[in-house]
C-alpha cells in the first residue's frame, strides 16, 4: 500500500495560512548571502561544511551528531529507510491525529503504519502509543509541538518510550520547537547515551526557509551515523547552506517572530471566546479551531476574505476542526476578524 501526498490549493494571491509558512519570509541577510553567490558556486556541487558547522553551534552540539537534510521531509524518508528497510512485517507507529508525511515515508519503505488513535481532548497519549508497541515494531513517530493540535508531549514521556521501546527507532519530531516550551536537546547529555531516538528539526517554519528545503537529524552519533548513511552527499544546495549560515546569524529575525507568534495565537484564543468557538492551546505557529457545525460557515468566511486555512476535518478525532497559521500580528487580525464577522456578525 502506498500513500500519496495531497498538495493542499491555495489560490496564488491568498494570505497563505494554511501551511504554517512564515509569511514575510525569510532573514533579508539570507537573501543577501544566496545573491552574492557567484556562477562558479552554482557550478559546483555544494561544499557546505560552514553550513553544519552553524547548525552545530545552533544545536550546541559536534557535527558528528548531525546530519543536514533536503527539508525535514527527507529526515523523515531517512529513518523510515535506517529502520524498516529489510525488515519483514517491520511497523511505524503514529499517533493520530498526525502529520501525513509519517504514512508516506513508512510506505516508501516498504512499513505498515499502526495508529493510535486519538483521546477526546486530542491529547497524545504515551500509554496507548506504549501499548501498542510489538516486537515487530521498528519506528515510533512522536511530534511535539503536534501538528496539527499544537499539544506538546513532555521530554520524561519521551524518555519513557525510548527506554520502554529499545528495539524501535523513536523519530521525536521537533518541527514546531522553536514556538514551545523546550527541546529534547535541552537533555542532550542524556540522549547521547541514547542509540535509539533522533530529533528532526526544520529550518522551513521559524525560520521562513521552506522554499529552500532544510532541515537536520540530531542525536547520538551512533544513529547518526546510520542516518547519514542512507542521506545523498549533496542533499543541500548551494543556495540553501549559504542562507543558512546567514539565517542562523540573523538572531533578532526569528526573535521577534516567535514573540509575534504568542502574541498572535492569544488574539486568535480571543477571537474563538468571543464567536464561542473551542481551540487548544498552541506551541507552534497556529492554532486549531473546533468549529464542528460551524466549521463550513467559518471555511466560506475565510475562502470569501481570500483567506487560505487547512479543513483538518478528514483527521482522526478532528471532525469540524479548522488549522490556521498564527504568524505576524496583520496577518493575524485579518484571520480573527474573519472568524468573529463570520459567527458573531448579522446572519
Ligand atoms: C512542516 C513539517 C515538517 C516538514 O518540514 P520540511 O523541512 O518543510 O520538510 C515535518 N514535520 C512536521 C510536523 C511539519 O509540520
Amino acid at each position: 500500500m502506498s500513500a500519496e501526498y495531497q498538495r493542499p490549493s491555495a489560490s496564488p494571491d491568498a494570505l497563505r495560512l494554511h501551511l504554517n509558512e512564515r509569511t514575510d519570509g525569510c532573514s533579508l541577510r539570507a537573501l543577501e548571502a544566496i545573491r552574492s553567490l557567484s556562477p562558479a558556486d552554482i557550478g559546483r556541487y555544494p561544499d557546505y561544511d560552514a553550513a553544519i558547522d552553524a547548525a552545530a553551534a545552533y544545536f550546541a552540539l559536534p557535527a558528528s551528531q548531525l546530519v543536514l537534510t533536503n527539508g525535514l521531509d527527507e529526515g523523515l524518508l531517512a529513518a523510515a529507510i535506517v529502520a524498516l528497510r529489510g525488515r519483514a512485517n517491520g511497523e511505524a507507529i503514529v499517533i493520530d491525529p498526525a502529520f501525513e508525511m509519517y504514512d508516506i515515508v513508512t510506505a516508501a519503505a516498504g512499513g505498515r503504519v499502526v495508529r493510535v488513535p486519538p483521546g477526546p481532548d486530542l491529547a497524545p497519549d504515551v500509554e496507548r502509543l506504549l501499548a501498542a508497541v510489538t516486537p515487530r515494531t521498528r519506528l515510533i513517530f512522536i511530534n511535539t509541538p503536534a501538528n496539527p493540535t499544537g499539544l506538546e508531549v513532555p521530554a520524561h514521556a519521551v524518555f519513557r518510550v525510548v527506554s520502554e521501546a529499545p528495539g524501535a527507532l523513536v523519530f521525536v519530531d521537533e518541527a514546531y520547537a522553536e514556538f514551545g516550551s523546550g527541546s529534547l536537546l535541552d537533555a542532550a547529555a542524556r540522549l547521547d547515551a541514547m542509540p535509539n531516538v533522533v530529533v528532526g528539526r526544520t529550518f522551513a517554519k521559524a525560520y521562513g526557509l521552506a522554499g529552500l528545503r532544510i532541515g537536520a537529524l540530531v542525536g547520538a552519533a551512533r544513529p547518526i551515523a546510520a542516518l547519514r548513511a542512507v542521506v545523498p552527499p549533496y542533499s543541500l544546495n548551494a543556495a540553501a547552506a549559504a542562507a543558512l549560515v546567514a539565517a542562523l546569524a540573523d538572531t533578532a529575525h526569528i526573535d521577534d517572530y516567535i514573540d509575534e507568534v504568542r502574541r498572535s495565537r492569544a488574539l486568535l484564543y480571543a477571537a474563538c471566546d468571543r464567536a464561542g468557538l473551542g481551540y487548544w492551546p498552541s506551541a507552534g505557529n497556529f492554532v486549531l479551531i473546533r468549529a464542528g457545525a460551524d466549521a463550513p460557515r467559518l471555511l466560506a468566511a475565510f475562502a470569501v476574505r481570500g483567506i487560505s486555512v487547512r479543513d483538518r476535518s478528514g483527521d482522526a478525532g478532528c471532525a469540524g476542526c479548522i488549522r490556521v497559521t498564527a504568524g505576524r500580528l496583520d496577518d493575524t487580525r485579518r484571520a480573527a476578524a474573519a472568524i468573529e464577522e463570520a459567527m458573531c456578525g448579522e446572519p
